[in-house]
């Protein structure tokens, strides 16, 4: 059961002012058909950033940055321990929708604004970072700043990567930094907990008639990229019996791979042939090389196992398969979302657990500090896209469940210890 000052502070959480904020973040690089166009690291992205950084000092925080770009907007606790951490991104696709990353950063930045409201201040610091380049859209990969401050090394790899127009990513963090010179730039440090607030993109909580989930964990993903060979030759003169279809081989292969998928429940599975390149392409030729993609996703790790399994045994002297991405599914904390379903009780909000489809930047947070998130409905599923929509309703009780929660976190008696591995200490 939540404490007396976890739903104190959840009770000043204002609609209002949440909905009022999220607009005048989406000014920032909107878009005439009412989207908006952030990438990470641009101008208007730098400019949003300066309008964040200015109204949390006004809220009496204090703001760090670190060698991604990473935003810490900090509000101090009575111990100087590992702080209870929530927020999202605010980069967004080229045509994205105002809420996909910018939903959890602004419900963040609301129960900053609802604690001094209820003039609590918890015994652990609250943070709300922005992650650097979520999307991917502009740099690969996506996820990018979380998955350097959970992994300091991986940055050097980034850093050579350039966008469309040829400008690195080392280029444009060090105008970053240039811009905000004056915030102090800190390493990656313990974190006590990692709550994201996101968006569904998906629309499972809309037909299930619910304001919240809780999110359990984030499926797993293969992509494989197979190539068929065959002998190109004339459509008209080359008997049936004669030929050495590329084509034929390729449906023959995906034929199977369906067949195979069918056999595993269907709700928790995903299996796309997104791409395909057939050479030379042609209206009377039989196709010489067909070379096409797979994009798999499933929760479970064994599931996950026993594909890869099924698709090295396609390879063969005319079948080249490659494994071109990999990532784990990961479950998030037990504990923590023991605490996230003691709050929505608490507050009488109704919530089901659901695996997200999407990638997060928690992720890479689960490998660093106990971390989970919590899912609002997304209007027909849709994300990505200007007419990304969540009922303003939902968007309130998400942030209210998300202040009660990081305050109760945030005000638990006991310590963590520094590994933080475990939140049990905590709760
Ligand atoms: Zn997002």
């Amino acid at each position: 059961m939540a404490e007396k000052t976890a739903l104190k502070v959840a009770g000043f959480v204002s609609q209002q002012r949440l909905l009022d904020r999220l607009a005048e973040l989406a000014c920032f690089g909107a878009l005439d058909n009412g989207g908006v166009d952030r990438q990470a690291l641009s101008d208007v992205e730098l400019t949003a950033r300066a309008w964040l950084i200015e109204w949390a000092r006004a809220l009496g925080c204090t703001v760090m940055t670190d060698d991604c770009a990473n935003l810490f907007i900090r509000r101090a606790g009575r111990e100087d321990l590992p702080p209870i951490v929530t927020g999202s991104h605010i980069d967004t696709q080229p045509g994205g929708g105002n809420l996909d990353g910018c939903y959890g950063v602004m419900a963040g930045m609301e129960c900053l604004s609802a604690l001094n409201d209820a003039a609590v201040i918890t015994r652990r610091p609250i943070e709300v970072v922005v992650w650097t380049n979520e999307e991917g859209s502009r740099f690969s990969p996506g996820a990018m700043g979380s998955s350097a401050f959970v992994h300091p090394s991986r940055l050097a790899d980034y850093l050579p990567h350039q966008d469309a127009q040829g400008i690195t990513l080392a280029q444009a963090l060090s105008r970053c930094h240039q811009r905000f010179s004056g915030l102090p730039r800190r390493a990656a440090v313990p974190m006590a907990a990692f709550i994201e607030l996101h968006i569904e993109q998906g629309p499972v909580l809309q037909q299930a008639g619910l304001p919240l989930a809780l999110v359990g964990g984030i499926q797993g993903v293969r992509w494989y990229q197979v190539c068929c060979h065959g002998t190109p030759a004339h459509a008209g003169t080359t008997p049936m019996a004669d030929r050495q279809d590329a084509m034929t081989l390729a449906r023959r292969i995906m034929q199977q791979l369906e067949q195979r998928a069918a056999t595993l429940p269907a709700d928790e599975l995903r299996l796309t042939f997104g791409r395909w390149h057939v050479e030379p392409n042609a209206i009377n030729t039989i196709a010489g090389r067909v070379t096409f993609t797979l994009d798999f996703r499933h929760p479970d790790a064994a599931v996950l196992a026993r594909f890869d399994a099924w698709m090295q045994q396609l390879a063969a002297e005319n079948v080249a398969v490659a494994c071109v991405f990999s990532q784990a599914p990961v479950a998030f904390d037990p504990t923590l979302l023991d605490a996230q379903f003691a709050c929505t009780q608490a507050l009488q909000i109704e919530t089901t657990t659901l695996i997200s489809g999407a990638f997060h930047d928690a992720m890479h947070l689960a490998s660093h500090c106990p971390t989970s998130m919590f899912f609002v409905p997304s209007h027909n599923g849709i994300s990505h896209n200007p007419a990304e929509y969540t009922d303003p309703q939902y968007l309130y009780l998400g942030a209210k469940a998300l202040a009660c929660c990081l305050t109760e976190l945030a005000n638990q008696p006991t310590g963590v210890n520094h590994e933080h591995s475990h939140l049990s200490s905590l709760l």
